[in-house]
Formats: C-alpha cells, sequence, structure tokens
C-alpha cells in the first residue's frame, strides 16, 4: 500500500472526534482554524463550544459588537484573531452578499487569513487541491526525509512547501491534510514520536536512521525579552478604574487596569536585572501587589497589579465602571487574573 493510502486509512481508524470535524461549514472551519493557531486542542475545544452557542453563524458574529465578540475569546490570547474573525465576517456580510469565499485566491482577500489558513479552508470546506503545511505537517515531512537542518535555514520552507506538494493526494484534499495534521498532533509529536503506530514507519527516513528525535532542528535561541510593567488597581465608591481600550495593537478592544507612568514600560533583558530607581512612590505602598508572569512568543511579561483604594482620581484615557460592568468587559488574561484575585465573585 502507498503511504498515502496508508496514511488514509490511517485517519479513518483514529482520527480523533472533535466538534469542527461535524457539520463541516466553511464559517465552523474557519472560527476552529483561527482559535487554533498558537492554540491547543483542549484549550481550543469549550472556547469553540461557547463560540458556536453565541455566534452560531456569519450573520450572528458579523451584528455582535466587537467588545461581545473580544469578550467570548477572553483568555484564549492573541486577540487579533478575534478581531479579524469580527472583520471578516462584516467584509463578508456588507460586500459578499453573505456568501463565503470559495477559492483560495478569494480567501486570501479575508483578514487574517494566509497561506495556511487558506489552504486549510479550500480543501477543508470545499474540496479544494491545496496542500497545507503547519508546524505538525512540517515535522512529519522532515522525519519522513531525515532532513537535519535548522528550520530557519534559508530555502528550507520553499523546499518543505514543494515537498508538501508533491506528497499530496489531490483525490482526497481535505481528509488528507487533516490526517497529516492529526499525524503530527497525535503520532509523530515534537517529544517521543509513537514511530510503532505510525503509517509511515516503514518509509521513514528518520525513524531508519533512529535520529527521529533529532528533528527538526530547532533555530538558534533568541533569548526572551522582558518586560515589566506596573498597573494601578484603583477602587474607589464601588467602582474601578479601567484604561480605555487601545485604538491599535495588542490589546486593541481590551480594557485593562490604567498602566502606572511612573513605571511605564520599563524594558529589560533576561539576566539583567529591572531598573531600581523610580521618579514616582507607588500607590499604597504598603499593600501587596499581584504579581502575573506570563510568556507571549519571545516575551517573558511580569505584571504588577497595586491596589489603591483610597483615592478617586480620574486618570485621562480612562473610566470609571461598576464591578458588574467591568466583569462583563473583554480584558487581557493577566488584567482578568488581577480582576478575581481584587474583586472575586
Ligand atoms: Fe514520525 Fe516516527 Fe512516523 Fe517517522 S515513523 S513519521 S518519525 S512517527
Amino acid at each position: 500500500m502507498d503511504l498515502r493510502q496508508g496514511l488514509l486509512r490511517w485517519f479513518r481508524q483514529h482520527a480523533r472526534d472533535l466538534p469542527w470535524r461535524h457539520d463541516r461549514t466553511p464559517y465552523r472551519v474557519w472560527v476552529s482554524e483561527l482559535m487554533l493557531q498558537q492554540t491547543q486542542v483542549k484549550t481550543a475545544l469549550p472556547y469553540y463550544q461557547r463560540w458556536m452557542e453565541r455566534f452560531p453563524d456569519l450573520r450572528t458574529l458579523a451584528k455582535a459588537p466587537l467588545s461581545d465578540v473580544l469578550k467570548a475569546w477572553e483568555g484564549l490570547g492573541y486577540y487579533r484573531r478575534a478581531r479579524f474573525l469580527h472583520e471578516g465576517a462584516k467584509h463578508i456580510q456588507e460586500h459578499l452578499g453573505g456568501h463565503f469565499p470559495n477559492t483560495r485566491e478569494k480567501l486570501l482577500e479575508l483578514p487574517g487569513i494566509g497561506p495556511y489558513t487558506s489552504a486549510a479552508i479550500a480543501s477543508l470546506a470545499f474540496g479544494l487541491p491545496h496542500a497545507v503545511l503547519d508546524g505538525n505537517v512540517e515535522r512529519v515531512l522532515l522525519r519522513l526525509t531525515a532532513t537535519r537542518e535548522s528550520t530557519d535555514s534559508p530555502g528550507l520552507k520553499a523546499r518543505l512547501s514543494r515537498w508538501a506538494d508533491g506528497f499530496f493526494d489531490p483525490k482526497h484534499p481535505g481528509p488528507f491534510n487533516e490526517a497529516m495534521m492529526e499525524l503530527g498532533a497525535t503520532v509523530c509529536t515534537p517529544v517521543q514520536p509513537s514511530c510503532t503506530r505510525c503509517p509511515f514507519a516503514a518509509g521513514c527516513l528518520a525513524r531508519r536512521q533512529m535520529c527521529a528525535h533529532e528533528i527538526p532542528v530547532p533555530p538558534v535561541k533568541v533569548p526572551a525579552k522582558k518586560i515589566s510593567r506596573d498597573f494601578q488597581v484603583a477602587f474607589h465608591g464601588g467602582r474601578v478604574l479601567l484604561a480605555q481600550p487601545e485604538e491599535s495593537g495588542r490589546w486593541q478592544g481590551l480594557w485593562t487596569f490604567p498602566l502606572l507612568p511612573s513605571y511605564s514600560e520599563s524594558r529589560f533583558h533576561a539576566g539583567k536585572s529591572a531598573p531600581k530607581s523610580r521618579s514616582r512612590p507607588l500607590p499604597s505602598e504598603n499593600a501587596t501587589p499581584f504579581l502575573v508572569r506570563h510568556s507571549i512568543v519571545q516575551e517573558r511579561h511580569e505584571s504588577r497589579f497595586h491596589p489603591d483604594f483610597h483615592r478617586g482620581e480620574t486618570r485621562s484615557g480612562c473610566r470609571w465602571h461598576s464591578l458588574k460592568r467591568a466583569r462583563s468587559l473583554p480584558m487581557p488574561i493577566a488584567h482578568r487574573k488581577a480582576f478575581e484575585h481584587f474583586f472575586p465573585d
């Protein structure tokens, strides 16, 4: 049996039962693909289910206010993806008569859709012959060919793309693409691939050369940038002060605690110590700040939230909200954690 047939047979027997694999409309595929970028399946599952209850179709999503869309995404991170879905839904409703683009070229015109997502939607939702190339597929191809080159080496991406096209099964575009991604996610995993369960075992060069664990070769590590910020948690008269959403940038559309100006964006690199001097004292110096650490791609964030429950000063670009209202507003996850810490439900 050829490798591709073996893969499809393996997929029929072992595919996980995931909600986006049922009732495969372009809209459902689009939402799942954006949700699964940078997010693991088990994290995305409850979000996907809630999203489909709240925004079951394009029309509902297009009509929803951005704050509702961001609220439904709260905690998943990379909020640009939610904004892309919202903008895309509005674009399809307003300019394409509610008809989802049905070719790869037209899909590429939607916000936030690049080569991978367009190939995924075109093949999974419309059965068009486009091979996908995501991190899982790349790893499988690199191991099949025992390629020990660093993943950032020049020209490798283009070669991988040619291999993916050459290996692709145009008679079964959707199932083939999904099977390759599923194999990478569940069998040919980054650490300890389960070669004995793999439909490619007989033809895989990395397995034959016993070097699967060395592939892919990661690029030389750039030290993560450390970003330290201090925020004010002002609470007065039953209301909390929040900074209005940015008009652009990572937190566009999200409410946050106000940044403390004396501390704004004290950036320093890993290995060096944080700046010690500061120009103004923090509010409520003796109250304990709440610390949240999290990572985003090449950045390590350290956010300190300082309670300030004695003054009711308004700051420009900020608004006071009741706790009930603040609870319903979309916030970045670090700020939501701080909110829940200081104002538990
Ligand atoms: Fe990956 Fe092993 Fe399968 Fe090769 S045989 S593709 S290394 S799981």
